[in-house]
């Protein structure tokens, strides 16, 4: 076997550091490597989207549960070096870890466990909650003014207080101190260090969720900061930072300049559909979730096949509903050789029409008033029939009520032929409990498909829960449909688009943002 052959055999093991959760700050390498990875291994702090969005066939959930259960780092190490060795080969395994591996991460144990069983493996280094929390905070950590360093401590070790760290070196190295998993350990910490020479006075600042929408930040006396955390009500995770540096903890607010920092927003949307143009909202600082919540189903199995060439070659108008139904109309045209010749097509929105013409269904003529979809259609149909069409064919998921009527009002023969049907899917645990803890701020619609699943969602989630929530959808249409299934208000741009659209959730969340940055 030759050198090439066998580095592309052997499964490797790549331990990445994903940051401190904002799916931006996991560096490039990291995230590629999670993106295309044949097996996920993540704990709780790494990003949700980055986990939803990786390719790998298989997500292994090792952090802790909601009960408290987790594996133990043995069972992790065995689980790692379990799926390198029973992998056919050439896998890639990553193991997903909050912040940098090397930091608290018992990194270092999950590496002895690979070199030890000869597994191949690389470690990519990520940004530390240390840094992150500092950024966040403006405290430039070793500020030569301050301070010759740093020092990052755990304020919880295993099997032991924290009241065995060595506190007399601590205090007299006169160095920033970051302390990890401290919000437990607070009182002892600051006791410890006071009792041992620090100050009373020496500022404190814990950062709660650093870089996150939840991100928090507290700024103390050190006496009195385990009493502030408290009385705030701050929740792990969370970094302590001590000494002087911290004292130049940004609180004009200056430095928070992305204008959605601290905004969370749910795009739903068909499996088959990404809109990588949200990626402005990411650009404005909002963390947006975008889990697929329909996937669609062919509907037309082989049997049916002769039955769509009779009704397409029968038709004078084939009007689609989706820019999927246009796709999968080509597809299927394109897999026949003795294709039926397609009538005038015409798509109800701007968008099919758009992907007719690309796909080369004909270009449409007509104007569109963008508000009302069947307004245009009728208008279409009306034209359609002084041309002489009789018969019109209503291409998609199936034809609702408001289309089929607007057809037949031109007294033509419409019929319903249904391409595909969509299957409602479940929304990841970690969205579910973002929704109803109050964690979402705005709920975004692009595709009709998506209100009917969402709707079956909120039905099982609280009222208050629903009405907490903002809603804005890309057409007045579609506004509308949300309005009459979910009974919330929804509102939609002037001029249906996804730049609009991202234009109008901006402005939205802006309005409402600003309270949930700093305590
Ligand atoms: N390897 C991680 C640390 C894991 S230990 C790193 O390099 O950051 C977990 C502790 O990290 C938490 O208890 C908390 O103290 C800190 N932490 C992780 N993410 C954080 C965040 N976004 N904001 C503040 N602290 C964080």
């Amino acid at each position: 076997m030759s050198a090439r052959d066998r580095h592309q055999s052997v499964s490797r093991v790549y331990l990445v550091g994903a940051g401190p959760g904002e799916l931006d700050l996991c560096t490039v390498r990291g995230r590629d490597l999670a993106l295309d990875c044949d097996v996920l291994v993540y704990d709780s702090l790494v990003p949700p989207e980055l986990v939803q969005q990786s390719r790998a066939t298989s997500k292994l959930y090792v952090g802790k549960t909601r009960d408290g259960h987790a594996l133990t780092q043995p069972e992790i190490n065995a689980a790692l070096v379990r799926l390198a060795c029973e992998a056919p080969g050439g896998r890639s395994i990553v193991r997903l870890k909050g912040g940098d591996p090397f930091l608290f991460g018992r990194g270092g144990e999950e590496v002895r466990a690979l070199l030890e069983a000869e597994i191949p493996f690389e470690v990519v280094p990520g940004v530390t909650a240390a840094t992150a929390a500092a950024a966040s905070a403006l405290v430039p950590l070793t500020d030569r003014d301050f301070s010759a360093g740093v020092v990052i401590v755990t304020g919880h070790r295993r099997g032991e207080s924290s009241e065995s760290l060595p506190w007399r070196h601590l205090v007299g190295c006169k160095m920033t101190l970051v302390f990890y998993m401290a919000l437990r350990q607070l009182e002892t910490i600051t006791r410890e260090l006071i009792a041992h020479g620090m100050g009373a006075e020496t500022t404190a600042l814990l950062v709660q969720e650093a870089t996150l929408p939840g991100q928090r930040i507290v700024h103390e006396r050190l006496e009195r900061i385990a009493e502030r955390a408290s009385e705030v009500g701050l929740r792990p995770p969370a970094v302590l930072i001590v000494g002087p540096v911290a004292a130049l903890f940004d609180q004009t607010g200056v430095a928070v300049a992305r204008p959605l920092a601290g905004c969370s927003v749910l795009v739903l949307r068909p499996s088959e559909r990404r809109y990588l143009e949200l990626n402005r909202l990411r650009d404005m600082g909002a963390r947006v979730f975008d889990p697929p919540i329909v996937r669609s189903v062919p509907s037309f199995g082989d049997g049916s096949l002769q039955e769509l060439r009779r009704k397409v070659s029968s038709a004078d108008l084939l009007v689609f509903t989706s820019a999927l139904a246009v796709h999968l109309f080509d597809e299927w045209r394109r897999h026949h050789d003795a294709l039926p010749l397609v009538p005038a097509c015409w798509g109800v929105r701007a968008s099919v029409r758009a992907e007719l013409e690309r796909l080369g269904f004909g270009a449409p003529t007509q104007a569109a008033s963008a508000e009302d979809d069947v307004g245009d259609l009728s208008a279409r149909v009306e034209a359609a029939r002084r041309a002489g069409c009789q018969r019109v064919w209503i291409l998609g998921r199936g034809a609702s009520e408001r289309r089929l009527a607007a057809v037949r009002a031109h007294a033509l023969d419409v019929r319903s032929v249904q391409l595909y049907r969509q299957n409602t899917l479940a929304l990841p645990n970690d969205i579910v409990a973002a929704l109803s803890e109050g964690r979402i701020d705005l709920v975004l619609f692009i595709s009709s498909s998506t209100v009917e699943a969402f709707g079956a969602l909120v039905d099982g989630l609280e009222r208050a829960v629903v009405e907490g929530l903002r809603f804005v959808a890309i057409s007045e249409g579609l506004a509308f449909r949300v309005r009459e299934r979910l009974g919330v208000d929804c509102v939609a741009p002037s001029a249906s688009g996804l730049d609009e659209l991202i234009e109008l959730a901006a402005s939205t969340l802006c309005g409402a943002s600003l309270d949930q940055v700093k305590v």
